[in-house]
């Protein structure tokens, strides 16, 4: 049978299972809060533009506000001052939107310290037990952050020193643009740097590495605890805003069931 036939046959049976990613987009879809003086994106919304009614009597269609950034979304290499001369969000090549995943599941260490930063060290420990990064693939980083995105304010988790949430080191995010085969970062908190990494050295390093090497952040994944440690494959379907920072998109993973 083609391939094609058996992927389709797959999915149908459920041999192949679709998980979705992606988090629901309405009005109270987090979004990042960045202090002043910085400029900060609108949260989502829907403005109706006619409803079966003398605007539109047969059709029901909306008009969207929304940030680049907003729900579960992908940064494009741009989007950093580090990445300035790289790709749009329009520009990803195609064929980088379906790749392998792992996923490395550090939510119970996010659980006691929100502050959790993920080193070399522990993806080391990880690839010990099972084998290397995928080439080409994404590392998705589960921290169970997931559970608060129905509220903003858990899910910033901010106080007055400021937002408390996962991410990954200094040097971890060096390791992850320079050394390791991935294409990108995949997280479930609003961005994919910690919450505090605005007082790092350099501040932000995840977004300043990984997106100045040319490479990928996807933000705000959901159900990461679906997927298997190794073996996923995800598709994600940023828009393709041409000029674009990044975009909002649908991201599904495939896992193939016993
Ligand atoms: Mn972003």
């Amino acid at each position: 049978m083609p391939v094609l036939d058996q992927l389709v046959s797959a999915i149908r049976s459920a041999a192949i299972e679709v998980i979705d990613l992606t988090a629901k987009l309405d009005a109270t879809t987090p979004v990042i809060q960045l202090p002043p003086p910085f400029a900060n994106t609108v949260p989502f919304s829907l403005h109706e533009v006619s409803r079966y009614d003398d605007r539109g009597p047969a059709w029901y269609w909306n008009d969207i506000t929304t940030g680049e950034h907003t729900g579960t979304h992908f940064d494009a290499p741009v989007h950093w001052i580090t990445g300035r001369d790289r790709e749009d969000v329009s520009a990803i090549p195609v064929t980088s939107l379906i790749a392998p995943a792992v996923v490395l599941d550090f939510s119970a260490e996010a659980a006691a310290n929100p502050d959790f930063l993920l080193e070399p060290a522990h993806i080391r420990q990880w690839e010990a037990e099972h084998g290397p990064l995928p080439d080409q693939g994404w590392l998705l980083y589960r921290t169970g952050w997931d559970a608060r995105s129905g509220s903003q304010r858990d899910f910033l988790n901010a106080n007055e020193t400021g937002p408390h949430t996962p991410g990954v080191s200094v040097e971890c995010a060096r390791w992850l643009s320079a050394e390791a085969p991935v294409i990108g970062i995949g997280v479930e908190t609003v961005g994919t740097d910690a919450g505090t990494a605005h007082s790092f050295d350099p501040p932000f390093p995840c977004h300043a590495a990984m997106l100045g090497a040319g490479k990928y952040g996807l933000t705000q994944l959901q159900n990461l605890a679906a997927l298997p440690p190794t073996g996923a494959v995800v598709v994600a379907g940023p828009l393709p805003i041409a000029g674009g920072s990044g975009s909002p998109a649908r991201v599904l993973a495939l896992v193939e069931r016993p």
